[in-house]
């Protein structure tokens, strides 16, 4: 499967092409490259792959991918990643490429938040509309708490067992934990500015009979404070939907408003743009830098349209193209996985395999 590296190299490592970005046409683009005989290390900033179509719709069904008639959105995820797991890419997730730069060498360096630095000979965009952020509690002196008492994500369930624990939210991330902390923390209350929650109606149900079971407290209303004693988090002060204004002790607070997608870096990597949006051409999907493709919802050319199979297309040539920057002198000439024996050993269905980096 893939491989997932253990920590961060201070000296970047040398590698063939980086992926910016493991949405859809990101994880597409490892197969398309990985066919050609070219290895690929894969970065996102969500702890998964998949991007919109995991963190947005994951349950929904898609109906325009060429030969699935519907496919649900974590489905094709799952199918690219089985269909790329050949060419055994190296997921890095859960950190943002905070830096991209060109190096005297013609390679490019690409950093992350995480420490990870990698030198690569082509770099593919493939970053949607950026990188998700949970939208953040807009409360004067939180920052000082996050990632302590207050929280925008789960990464341990038991972190929360036995606090006095304030949910905040009306989605399902928000209905979901709440559940599953119900019972569990010291005590519990869920605080959404209205009576209408978009989270799944039976989720919703059994949250309303918890509550009147005097299992947890449901409030309606918006955090305005931080409350603090002796430097640690105590609570919010809360203003009631009827305009009461409350105290809610908390010690652990878990806000789930949203991700909202950054363009961030990638706007100060020296690359065109035109409305947030990465100038290619559409014979190479390359940008104003030679070496740097983008490909999917991050690129913009005329008639562009922001479908996966757009992307997947665009993958497709890509490949081509870095192929030709990476190897210049390679002849190049299309062959069909149906009858090429070197794409069939590639792809582990020939007699023998081969490996990435093979070319
Ligand atoms: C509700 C909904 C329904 C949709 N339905 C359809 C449909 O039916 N058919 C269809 O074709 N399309 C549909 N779309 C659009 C489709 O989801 C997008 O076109 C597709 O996800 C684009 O894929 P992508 O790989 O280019 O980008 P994304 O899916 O946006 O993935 C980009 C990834 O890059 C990561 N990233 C960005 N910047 C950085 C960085 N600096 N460092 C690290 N990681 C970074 C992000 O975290 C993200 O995971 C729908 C979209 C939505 C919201």
């Amino acid at each position: 499967m893939f491989q997932t590296p253990s920590a961060a190299d201070a000296a970047p490592k040398t590698v063939e092409t980086v992926i910016i970005g493991a949405g859809p046409v990101g994880l597409f683009q490892i197969f398309e490259l990985g066919l050609l005989g070219i290895s690929t290390h894969i970065i996102d900033s969500l702890p998964q792959a998949g991007g919109q179509c995991t963190e947005l719709y994951p349950d929904k069904p898609i109906y325009d991918i060429p030969a699935l008639p519907v496919c649900g959105a974590q489905e094709l995820i799952d199918r690219l990643l089985e269909q790329a797991k050949p060419f055994h890419a190296t997921f890095h997730l859960g950190q943002e490429v905070t830096e991209v730069r060109r190096l005297e060498n013609g390679k490019f360096l690409v950093a992350t938040s995480a420490g990870t630095r990698l030198e690569a000979g082509a770099i593919i965009i493939a970053a949607g509309v950026g990188s998700f952020q949970p939208r953040r509690l807009a409360l004067p002196g939180v920052e000082a708490f996050e990632g302590t008492s207050v929280h925008y994500r789960v990464k341990t369930a038991g972190d929360f067992h036995g606090r006095d624990l304030l949910i905040c939210g009306g989605g399902d991330s928000a209905l979901d934990w709440t559940l599953a902390l119900c019972g569990k923390a010291r005590s519990l209350t869920l605080l959404h500015r209205r009576a209408e929650f978009r989270a799944a109606p039976a989720s919703v149900a059994r949250m309303r009979e918890l509550v009147d079971e005097g299992k947890m407290q449901l409030l309606l209303g918006a955090a305005t404070a931080v409350r603090t004693e002796d430097g640690a988090l105590v609570g919010l002060d809360v203003q009631g939907a009827d305009g009461r204004e409350l105290q809610v002790k908390a010690d652990r607070v878990l806000a789930f408003y949203g991700l909202h997608p950054k363009l961030g870096p990638i706007a100060e990597w020296g690359m065109e743009l035109e409305k947030r949006a990465l100038k290619v051409d559409t014979e190479k999907f390359q940008t104003s830098v030679p070496g740097i493709f983008a490909i999917g919802d991050i690129n913009t050319y005329p008639g562009k349209k922001k479908l996966i199979l757009s992307g997947f297309h665009e993958a497709a040539l890509a490949a081509f193209a870095v192929q030709h920057h990476l190897f210049p002198e390679k002849r190049q000439f299309l062959q069909y996985t149906t009858t090429s024996p070197i794409m069939q050993k590639r792809l582990g269905v020939g007699d023998a395999e081969t490996h990435p980096g093979e070319h």
